[in-house]
């Protein structure tokens, strides 16, 4: 009877999941999607608690599971209160890497159960390859993961030396065949009600140290794999990673024969491996570059820290009363977010100013490149936090096509997604990429706080083009005074 509720409990989980994801593509509904997702995940975690049994047997060690739940949920929900807006690409990070740690940890206790079983032979072949891919993939993903959060908030660098491809290569195919042999040691010639059974695992002595090297393994090529991945390249890894998490979790799922945790992580890893192609295609990279680790083609990216410096020409810069004045009299202005709008927490003020341009008659839009910001979608979620609506936000190629028949284009704290490098210049660690062509407008306006490159580390022509001037401050302040001034006239 406990079965049959616990197997409702877990199809009513499954259906909120698919129903939440659906949610969570329009920013709309995406924070009911995820409270729907939230509470069948609830209903899961509690009907396994208290539903599930073995052997006859009902979970008993309460107390290990609610210290845990209670231990846990206080870190989690503390943090994700704590966290800015703009360092939640490294609370995502970290968050997926627990979740390939997970996956990793139940391959290991299930392992060891394998083991300790002194009846020796006790696993089906396919037992053990979803224990060992759970394992790797897992491991990979929380090691990478790690090292993406490293990198995001600067305490990690990116480290590039020769022959990096092939050492990352070399170590992919030494998990591949270590993970191969150790199934093919398996006996096949045992068979226990019609089953083939597997090796006699406790009496391999050398069985168990190298079920944790694979492990080990695993954890060095999740690093080395993240480790040379670099400045505009990290959100299609991140994306990655995530679907490594979820397909670590549906190999959990597998094992347990547990339908709530194949359906979650089977989407995580379908909906993670679709963003990563989105993105592929958003950075114009491939995915092949993506798993050997060779992304970026071996360009320097800086971080930030400084520019490449190609060639420094002159700029114009523009006053605040001129600004609102251009603003005022157009009739058609696209607003480009970027990182500095979600440093400065700028996006109230800016849904303000947009407010107050289309009560002055002027038609206003956003252009939304998909890897502006931290993460993927950073700045949907941004806009959509200040109540912006949805049907203003126009996507790239929406953006592109406008841009011709654009008064003004107003830049916040977005520069590598406006950089024309990336259209021109061969040499650029971010040719290729498409970008928001905002030079096509009228008149472009760049609002940042100084001449530093933005992400890649690399300089900007668009901010020496005859069209642009530059607008010095922080985003927050410099809308709030256009604003104060636009009103004024
Ligand atoms: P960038 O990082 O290229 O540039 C942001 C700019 O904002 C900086 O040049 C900075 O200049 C300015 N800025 C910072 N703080 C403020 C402030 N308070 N007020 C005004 N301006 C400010 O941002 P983009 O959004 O254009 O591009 C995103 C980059 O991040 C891309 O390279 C992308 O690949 C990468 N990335 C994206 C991820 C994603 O998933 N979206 C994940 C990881 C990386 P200054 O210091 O002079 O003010």
């Amino acid at each position: 009877m406990g079965i049959s509720i616990l197997t409702v409990c877990y199809l009513i989980a499954s259906v909120t999941f698919i129903l939440g994801l659906k949610m969570l593509s329009n920013p709309a509904t995406a924070r009911k999607g995820n409270l729907i997702a939230a509470g069948g995940m609830t209903l899961a975690i509690l009907g396994t608690i208290f539903l599930y049994e073995e052997n006859g047997q009902r979970l008993h060690n309460y107390g290990w599971i609610f210290g845990g739940i209670f231990i846990g949920g206080i870190i989690g929900t503390m943090t994700a209160r704590k966290v800015k807006m703009t360092a939640m690409p490294e609370l995502v990070s970290l968050f997926n890497g627990m979740g390939g740690a997970c996956a990793a940890l139940i391959s290991i206790v299930e392992f060891g159960r394998l083991v300790r079983a002194d009846m020796g032979i006790t696993a089906p072949q396919g037992e053990l390859l979803i224990i060992l891919l759970g394992l790797i993939i897992g491991s990979v993903s929380f090691a990478g993961s790690m090292i993406a959060w490293g990198k995001l908030n600067g305490r990690i660098k990116d480290v590039v030396f020769r022959g990096q491809h092939l050492v990352n290569l070399f170590f992919l195919l030494l998990l591949v065949a270590g993970a191969a042999y150790l199934i093919n040691s398996m006996d096949f010639g045992v068979t226990f009600g019609g089953q083939p059974l597997g090796l006699h695992f406790a009496a391999e002595p050398w069985v168990k140290p190298f079920f944790y090297s694979i492990f080990v393994l695993a954890l060095v090529y999740g690093i080395l794999f993240v480790l040379p991945i670099g400045g505009a390249d990290m959100p299609v890894v991140i994306s990655l990673l995530n679907s490594f998490t979820g397909v670590a979790a549906a190999c959990g799922g597998f094992l347990y024969d547990n339908r709530a945790m194949l359906t979650g992580g089977i989407l995580v890893g379908a909906a993670g491996t679709l963003l990563t192609i989105l993105m592929c295609k958003a950075m114009n990279r491939s995915l092949m570059n993506v798993l050997i680790g060779s992304f970026g083609g071996g360009a320097v990216a800086t971080n930030g820290t400084g520019g490449v410096g190609k060639k420094q020409g002159v700029y114009k810069e523009i006053s605040l009363s001129d600004a609102a004045m251009i603003m005022s009299y157009a009739h058609k202005i696209m607003i480009v977010p970027g990182y500095g709008l979600a440093v400065a927490q700028a996006q109230h003020v800016c849904h303000e100013l947009e407010k107050l341009l289309t009560e002055k008659g002027v038609n206003v839009k956003y252009a939304i490149h998909p890897v502006a910001g931290r993460m993927p979608g950073h700045m949907n979620v941004l806009l959509a936090e200040a109540d912006v609506d949805y049907d203003n936000l126009l996507e790239m190629e929406q953006a592109n096509a406008e841009f011709p028949t654009t008064d003004v284009v107003i830049v916040l704290g977005a520069n590598d997604v406006v950089n024309p490098a990336a259209k021109n210049d061969p040499g650029s660690p971010i040719y290729g990429m498409p970008i928001l062509e905002v030079e096509a407008a009228k008149t472009c306006i760049v609002n940042k706080r100084s001449m530093k490159p933005g992400y890649a580390g690399i300089e900007n022509d668009l901010f020496f083009q005859p069209k642009t001037s530059m607008l010095f401050g922080d985003a927050k302040k410099v809308l709030q005074d256009l604003i104060a001034e636009i009103k004024s006239l």
